[in-house]
């Protein structure tokens, strides 16, 4: 398995693996967990600076949403600026504003001193409003990013074959393959002295005087400084109450004709939809994506695909589906990302979280602050995007809700429980959560009739998982923890497997 889920993504071809025979049990400077974009970005910089850098990947580099992403690479954010500006004022939205060309600077300087070549691409993006109501809130996204001086042009065309009122360009975006990047990036930080260590789950960390321990799976690692690059770190933590997991779900079409344009676009839809044009072996793809909802909140995932493939056919001259995946973001409770120090932690520990579908700028972005944060202690995003910040009285609202939400699940999930009592009922491809004697299993029948039975509790924080039928998966609607049929961890925070049960027996195995 290459990727958090069981469909296959159109990067996934190009992922390699990184086995690595250096030994653990060495100080290093620094720790980096998490294998995709923020932490493959973020070890290379370190390593240019200077500092000996080991990761730490659960599974394998781009296992996570690096490998299920669709990679426009954007300066204007699902934050508007219009949301910025009045929440955190004028001169924080824009060095915001910033931030969107400083990371793509990263990546095209990576490309150049590297010689990566990841389909780097600049683009046109082109924002567009589908009724009334969009029509009024692309103006206030058009007003805020004229305040913090970002160029949004209106136009009367798009080159998507899809009705619109009216619409924005944005130039100077960019495109870009995520994997070949990462994986390029690898191997230039092994070639300056990076360590990788693949198939290694980052389980706890204990804070020492001078120097943090992180204990894995493959034993004891020791570093002056560690970055949480898994979106929360492993365990409960404080960072729980400010980001909400959510899933989205992308289709790569072949088209009948060759479009003529291939730029990048989103309506304004809620949630909105998302295109792009990606060339595999000669064949220009449309890659669309959309349909996001909290993760474990969707009764039938497979329903996504159907809504978000009927709309494309409807509006483009689709030939045939060549991919389709879905994979997991996080909203933070203000809008704005968390970059920096892990709060309640010693100053050592840092996490990068809360990019919401802009991690691919953002989680870049995190290899210059926390460099800078490291090597020189300072940042000039350090208060901007500090996890420790004060939220301002806007974001509140986001904050409780989500948290309500939490709650709601957990009450709700226990009773509908009980109304399920037998496991006879299931059918082959199918997958329930059931009461038997009085405790709660999950239980997945394959085609062919194999039967993978789990405990649905999620050792992480005792919610019940739910069944993800578009990546055969059991996800947690608390915090977003996902398990594979047999109850092996995809996605953290948790470290530990559902429990799984042996259907024949009985007994734990
Ligand atoms: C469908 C979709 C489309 C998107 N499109 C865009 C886009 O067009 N542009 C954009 O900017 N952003 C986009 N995003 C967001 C962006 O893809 C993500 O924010 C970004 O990939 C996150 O990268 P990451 O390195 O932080 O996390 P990941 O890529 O998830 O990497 C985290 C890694 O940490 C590992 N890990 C976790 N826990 C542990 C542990 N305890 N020990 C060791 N390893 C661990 C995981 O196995 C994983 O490999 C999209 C997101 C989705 C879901």
């Amino acid at each position: 398995m290459y990727r958090d889920g069981a469909r296959k993504s159109i990067w996934q071809e190009e992922i390699k693996r990184f086995p690595s025979e250096s030994a653990l049990g060495q100080l290093f400077d620094v720790a980096i967990v998490g294998g995709g974009i923020t932490g493959i970005s973020t070890a290379i910089k370190l390593q240019e600076s200077g500092k000996r850098c080991i990761i730490l990947e659960a599974s394998n580099i781009g296992f996570g949403t690096t490998g299920g992403t669709t990679a426009h690479l954007n300066d204007f954010f699902d934050t508007t600026y219009s949301q910025a500006i009045s929440d955190f004022g004028l001169e924080n939205a824009k060095l915001f504003a910033g931030a969107g060309q400083e990371a793509i600077s990263i990546i095209e300087n990576n490309i150049r001193k590297y010689g990566i070549d990841c389909d780097f691409m600049r683009k046109k993006g082109y924002l567009f409003a589908l009724d009334d109501k969009q029509q009024k809130e692309l103006a206030d996204i058009v007003d805020g990013a004229y305040k913090v001086g970002h160029e949004m042009l209106y136009t009367h065309e798009i080159p998507f074959p899809i009705p619109f009122k009216e619409a924005v360009m944005i130039p100077n975006q960019a495109q870009f393959h995520p994997v070949k990047y990462i994986r390029a990036l690898c191997e230039a930080f092994q070639n300056a002295g990076g360590v990788i260590h693949e198939q290694c789950l980052c389980e706890s960390h204990d804070e020492q005087k001078g120097f943090v321990q992180l204990n894995t799976t493959k034993g004891t690692v020791q570093a002056m400084h560690v970055v949480y690059a898994t979106h929360i770190p492993p365990g409960i933590s404080i960072l729980h109450t400010m980001n909400a997991p959510y899933r989205s779900y992308a289709m790569a079409f072949s088209m009948k004709g060759e479009p003529q344009e291939k730029e990048l676009g989103y309506d304004l839809c809620d949630p909105y939809r998302y295109y792009r044009f990606q060339e595999v072996d000669g064949q220009q793809l449309l890659i669309a994506g959309g349909e996001d909802h909290k993760t474990g909140h969707e009764e039938d995932t497979g329903e996504c695909f159907s809504r978000l493939e009927n709309y494309v056919r409807e509006h483009f001259d689709v030939e045939t589906v060549h991919y389709s995946w879905s994979s997991q973001y996080y909203e933070p409770s203000d809008g704005f990302p968390y970059i920096g120090k892990l709060p309640s932690s010693s100053g050592r520990i840092y996490v990068s979280t809360g990019f919401r579908g802009n991690g691919m700028i953002l989680g870049t972005l995190t290899s210059q602050i926390l460099n800078d944060l490291i090597v020189s202690g300072s940042s000039k995003y350090e208060h901007l995007f500090s996890p420790s910040r004060i939220k301002p009285v806007a974001g509140f609202t986001d904050f409780v809700k989500e948290n309500a939400v939490v709650v709601f699940d957990f009450v709700k999930d226990k009773l509908f429980r009980e109304k399920i009592t037998s496991l006879a009922k299931i059918n082959e491809g199918e997958a329930k959560v059931v009461t038997y004697e009085g405790e709660s299993f999950a239980l997945y029948k394959e085609k062919g009739g194999t039967v993978h039975l789990v405990k649905s509790t999620c050792p992480h924080a005792l919610c019940e998982v739910r069944w993800n039928s578009a990546e055969l998966s059991w996800d947690c609607p608390c915090h977003g923890s996902r398990f594979n049929v047999n109850g092996k961890v995809l996605t953290g925070p948790t470290v530990k497997d559902l429990q799984r049960i042996d259907p024949e027996e009985g007994s734990e195995i």
